[in-house]
């Protein structure tokens, strides 16, 4: 245009990443007014569209400095940039979005309460004072309310809300920080919480601080939070969390806390920076610490060093904390039946937790997708996540390989589903144990779920081996599609390689508790050669029976009796040993060890570290799966670790481990008199020896330097940090799960990874 300088541009911007529904363009808006730019940004369906027109100096500062002023919560994956001739925009404005095209804008996770909003809720003089839904674009729900994409309003659970004046015009503002904030509300207008007990409504003016007083009496409330429901009581009050683990019949898995503030996490756990920005991140995970003491309820977390603990995520937690009653930490815990799901509605809470809590603090905002909590720790300075959901889901992880949709439907236990879509992975919400009819239904919609938020139908399916898993029935249930399955113990190696981005070869080290085998034995320990999406089985720990089957697994001083058995000793020796266990039932696992009767085989590390346990005073019943091992863990802590003791390799192709020389002298030591931190810190370094040589051995022979460690077994701080320890110190480059669970929750992505893998090969024919 004539009259302007030379020097005068006009860019174009295509952005990509998660910039919806998270206040980006207003962020933008404000950028480029303070610059005195024009323009306009809008969204796309990939992302948003920014042009930028003034003196170049400025647009080329902008554009550097760009990076620096997004908004809290915006991911940026890509910034293209194309120059145009200036067409003389006067102004800056926000364009409406663009609908066309196929959608690959990234939906937000659920968001921790933001700064801004913790400060007006504690305002008295602030229109939203006290009100329990309070957020903005920074902050609040977003996966757990979007029912479709595009991201808006009347497609999230918040459509039933019509604004006030006063939030529409906050929401239509571009210069307000809840311009566009979709589950925008306030107290005339927005979602109300009231108290139920069993007989109905409680009229009360103040519903939570009745609540809270309540909590301070003992008694038990379920919440509705933000991805289901909770059941909250005083952490402090011993009897309290007592009778919750009466009533919800769990009599020892650790429970997790909610504490006020980080001050108070730090009067009960030791905590380094890593995990005070964990702590505070805006996922809010459960973050495992390490207890001081015992200061809370000897209940919460029993026989085991950890502590699982969170920060309030919710306006509504936050008001717990508030009022007279001061709590420093309430247990808050899954809302749920045993082994259902968590509570999604107000009437699924009415019907499963009648006998559990005492009184119920509803809400009226529907929750769409339910979403646990998440657990995750900080390992030698990085942040690995044990259980990913709330917070985590639905962001993907970003894959080295593309290709058409596949579905991967995922373990048994820990259950999670694996989506891609191009060169993404969309990990489904934790969904747990797939073994009854709740769960299923849970899996099942949570799927159908994905896929709208995603806009993605599967051309691919993968499938665990197992014949009898839910999870492969369901995969079994489309025979139009293609489909692979793949093995357990394989897809824990792949989805280390999926989530490093390698190629392979690399040596997986796959050690956890059960996983079906492609002999049809259970396999859990076992070394593979991993390259592409095949794999080889190296080598393993020894077949050894387990007396009983299924029973073996609940009942970890069986797998003893077998070592025992197997290494020589007479029932006599057992009875000394395992005290806690009858006489005759001793004398009959013993039998069926001898005989193989009812006996499948196992090469299970998770059996192992069982047997172990049984024998260093485990000797009841495991309440939750990892517990005798969890126990044996901690008990390891106590000692002050110790030399190896022997075991032996043999064969080839695959090689076997035999540790029966280990129990023989684990044997000795105890009848000695050794102490049981000693014994176990022996145990745990004779593992670790066996892994590494295992792995030397294997890059000697095979020329590599990269060894992928994966399976539940390795939620063992002690085994996976001194395997990785002792690797490095090789030369040699171990690498493990960080964005996904190590345990059966990372499954499906192995196995999408996997059939994206074949299907790559299938194209080149
Ligand atoms: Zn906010
Ligand atoms: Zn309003």
């Amino acid at each position: 245009m004539s009259g302007m300088s030379d020097d005068r541009v006009r860019v174009r911007l295509t952005v990509k990443g998660r910039v919806q529904g998270v206040g980006f363009r207003p962020t933008i808006y404000n950028y480029a007014q303070s610059l005195l730019l024009s323009g306009w940004v809008s969204n796309s369906p990939e992302g948003a569209l920014i042009e930028i027109e003034g003196p170049r100096q400025v647009v080329e500062g902008c554009i550097t400095s760009l990076p620096q002023h997004l908004p809290p919560q915006a991911v940026l994956n890509s910034l293209e940039q194309t120059e145009l001739p200036p067409v003389g925009y006067e102004g800056f404005e926000i364009r409406s979005s663009q609908e066309e095209g196929e959608t690959q804008a990234l939906i937000p996770p659920d968001l921790a309460t933001c700064e801004d909003c913790l400060g007006e809720l504690k305002d008295p003089r602030d229109r939203r004072h006290g009100y329990p839904f309070i957020n903005c674009t920074n902050c609040g729900p977003r996966f757990t309310i979007i029912q479709k994409v595009p991201y808006d309003r009347p497609r999230t659970t918040m459509a039933p809300f019509k604004m006030c004046p006063e939030c529409q015009r906050e929401y239509d503002d571009p210069r307000d920080r809840r311009f566009h904030a979709q589950p925008d509300a306030c107290p005339i207008c927005g979602p109300k919480v009231w108290l139920e007990d069993h007989k109905g409504k409680l009229e009360s003016e103040d519903p939570i601080s009745e609540a809270r007083r309540l909590l301070a009496q003992g008694k038990i409330l379920a919440l509705k939070s933000l991805g289901g429901f909770h059941l909250a009581c005083d952490a402090n009050n011993e009897q309290a969390v007592s009778e919750l683990r009466r009533r919800k019949r769990r009599p020892s898995k650790p429970f997790a806390v909610m504490m006020s503030s980080l001050d108070v996490v730090e009067q009960h756990c030791f905590l380094a920076p890593h995990q005070r920005d964990l702590l505070t991140s805006w996922a809010r995970p459960i973050v495992l610490l390490a207890k001081k003491e015992e200061i809370l309820g000897r209940g919460i977390a029993p026989g085991i060093s950890n502590l699982g603990v969170m920060l309030p995520y919710t306006p509504l937690h936050q008001l717990l904390f508030e009022g007279p009653e001061r709590f420093h930490a309430l247990v808050m815990t899954s809302g749920n039946r045993q082994d259902e799901p968590i509570c999604r509605t107000n009437e699924d809470a009415r019907r499963a937790l009648p006998d559990i809590a005492d009184v119920f603090l509803f809400h009226d905002r529907e929750i769409h997708s339910r979403c646990d909590d998440s657990i995750a720790r900080v390992f030698e300075g990085t942040i690995q996540i044990l259980r990913r959901a709330r917070g985590y889901v639905p962001n993907p992880v970003p894959l080295a390989l593309s290709g058409p949709c596949v579905l991967a439907t995922g373990p048994e236990l820990k259950n999670t589903f694996c989506l891609t879509r191009r060169d993404e992975a969309y990990l489904s919400q934790y969904i747990g144990d797939l073994n009854d009819q709740g769960t299923l239904e849970f899996y099942q919609e949570a799927l159908e779920r994905m896929k709208r938020v995603l806009d993605v139908e599967p051309k691919v399916l993968a499938y665990d081996l197992h014949p009898d898993y839910l999870a492969t029935r369901y995969a079994q249930g489309f025979p139009e599609l293609l489909k692979i399955g793949v093995q357990h113990h394989h897809a824990h190696i792949a989805s280390v390689m999926a989530e490093h981005h390698l190629e392979g070869p690399v040596i997986g080290v796959s050690f956890d508790g059960t996983g079906y085998g492609t002999d049809g034995q259970i396999w859990g320990g076992e070394f593979l050669l991993a390259e592409e999406g095949r794999f080889e089985r190296l080598g393993h720990l020894a077949y050894l029976p387990m007396p009983g089957g299924e029973a073996a697994i609940l009942e970890p001083w069986r797998m003893a009796v077998a070592y025992m058995q197997l290494s020589g000793f007479p029932v006599e020796e057992c009875r000394n040993l395992l005290p806690g266990i009858g006489e005759e039932s001793l004398k009959i696992v013993f039998r069926l060890a001898e005989t193989r009767f009812n006996s499948p085989l196992t090469s299970s590390a998770g059996r192992l570290f069982d047997a172990a346990a049984a024998l260093l005073g485990f000797q009841g019943q495991i309440t939750y799966e990892g517990q005798a091992a969890c126990e044996l863990e901690a008990l390891a802590e106590s000692g002050d670790g110790g030399e190896p003791y022997p075991f032996a390799r043999v064969g080839e192709k695959p090689f076997e481990l035999d540790f029966r020389s280990l129990f023989r002298e684990m044997v000795d030591d105890l009848r000695r008199g050794e102490g049981k931190g000693t014994v176990a810190g022996k145990f745990h370094a004779t593992l670790t020896r066996a892994i590494v040589d295992a792995c030397a051995g294997l890059s000697r022979t095979l020329d590599l330097k990269t060894v992928a460690l994966s399976g539940g077994v390795f939620q063992n701080r002690i085994l996976l940090g001194s395997v990785r320890q002792k690797l490095l110190d090789m030369g040699l480059n171990p690498l493990s799960n960080q964005a996904v669970p190590v345990n059966d929750g990372g499954i499906s992505l192995g196995q999408a990874w996997v059939a994206l893998k074949w299907w790559e090969e299938r194209q080149r024919g």
